[in-house]
């Protein structure tokens, strides 16, 4: 006898507790909601499509983007060997978190930090043990002990940090290093703008020789490709190939490819002229905002955390006024906050305009 069943039971428990993930996505005529580089293609990006379409899209592509791993080995300075590439650095921290544990392992990760990471702890049915970040005092750093005695088989760092614009020192990195019990994933989507800052360098270069580091980047943000969906990690070989295995072939598709290595090889000085643009943006932008009260977090990013009551009907308000920006309703350690991406000087300027005007 068979019994009729929901098509929901066959579902994992996990899954069906989760929420699509979906914030408010409209289209808006400023989107400073994201993060990404609003300045637009990169030109060598750009040229390598024109060529691609016709030439490869009727094959398969690379298995594990040989030609893509060889450029970024070249813009990070490390072996290719030591680079696994995938469908964005989402994928990469999906699949280095799969090929790292066991359903029931814990992930240790700092309270505020990267939202995909409690969807990627219940997708993988690990437990999520979140470690609040010090005090403004301490610059929002890290609790390194505090992660440590988590004793997790994961720990994920991301600096700088999203939606805080903080950075892990490097004395706290060193010390997960040496005493974390697992894994430790740092996560630089941000790093170029710390770097253009002179206020943080990239782990990159140590990553191949860190037995338990392994960084993952993106060329989502100040490479201003998100669209293309291409990320990578650098690290040990032995767990790269098993980032790659747990990843499968395929996962880059021939165009992103194409115009990937053609941003990483030739584009380079675009990137550092649009962080330094954003640089200079956000340094204004940050004085704007003091003098109307409205003092933001300390960044090291392309973004601002404005602490604001209020903050989800706030952000609507902005919407409707054709600005979007990224509500977060009580940040721990910050209470309600808007992050608010940085861009060219005239998007923020309309941005401000639009800000006192729903503030009035
Ligand atoms: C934007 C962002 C990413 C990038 O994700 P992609 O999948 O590469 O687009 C990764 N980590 C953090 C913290 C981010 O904010």
């Amino acid at each position: 006898m068979t019994r009729r069943i929901a098509a929901e039971e066959l579902v994992r428990p996990a899954y069906r507790a989760m929420d699509l993930y979906a914030p408010l996505r409209k289209p808006c005529a400023i989107d400073l909601s994201d993060n990404t580089n609003l300045r637009g293609v990169p030109p060598s990006a750009k040229a390598a499509l024109a060529d691609v379409v016709g030439s490869t899209v009727t094959r398969y592509p690379s298995l594990y983007g040989a030609e893509l791993k060889r450029a970024i080995g070249a813009y990070v300075g490390v072996d290719p060997e030591n680079v696994v590439t995938g469908c964005g650095s989402d994928d990469i921290l999906d699949s280095a978190i799969r090929a790292m544990s066991e359903p029931g392992d814990a992930i240790a990760f700092a309270d505020p930090t990267f939202q995909m990471l409690s969807s990627f702890a219940s997708m993988n049915s690990l437990e999520a043990r979140v470690v609040p970040l010090l005090s403004p005092e301490r610059d929002r750093d890290i609790d390194d002990d505090g992660l440590v005695r988590e004793n997790a088989r994961i720990t994920y760092v991301c600096s700088p940090n999203n939606p805080t614009g903080s950075l892990a020192s490097p004395r706290a990195i060193d010390k997960l290093l040496e005493s974390a019990r697992g894994v430790v994933i740092v996560d630089e989507a941000y790093v170029e703008y710390a770097i253009g800052a002179g206020v943080a360098e990239s782990l990159v270069r140590r990553a191949p020789t860190e037995p338990r580091l392994l960084v993952v980047r993106t060329l989502s943000k100040a490479f201003g490709l998100a669209g293309l969906r291409v990320g990578y990690a650098v690290g040990p070989r032995a767990l790269v190939d098993a980032v790659e295995k747990s990843r499968g072939p395929y996962k880059v598709t021939a165009i992103a490819e194409r115009m990937a290595v053609a941003a990483l090889d030739h584009d380079r000085e675009w990137v550092r002229e649009s962080v330094a643009e954003v640089l200079e943006s956000r340094a204004k932008f940050e004085v704007f905002l003091r003098e109307i009260g409205r003092a933001p977090l300390p960044s090291a990013a392309n973004f601002v955390l404005v602490p604001i009551d209020r903050a989800v009907e706030r952000g609507l308000a902005l919407r409707e006024r054709g600005v979007a920006v990224r509500p977060f309703p009580s940040v721990r350690g910050v209470g309600d906050a808007l992050r608010i991406s940085v861009g060219p000087w005239g998007l923020m300027e309309q941005t401000l305009s639009t800000f006192e005007a729903v503030l009035a």
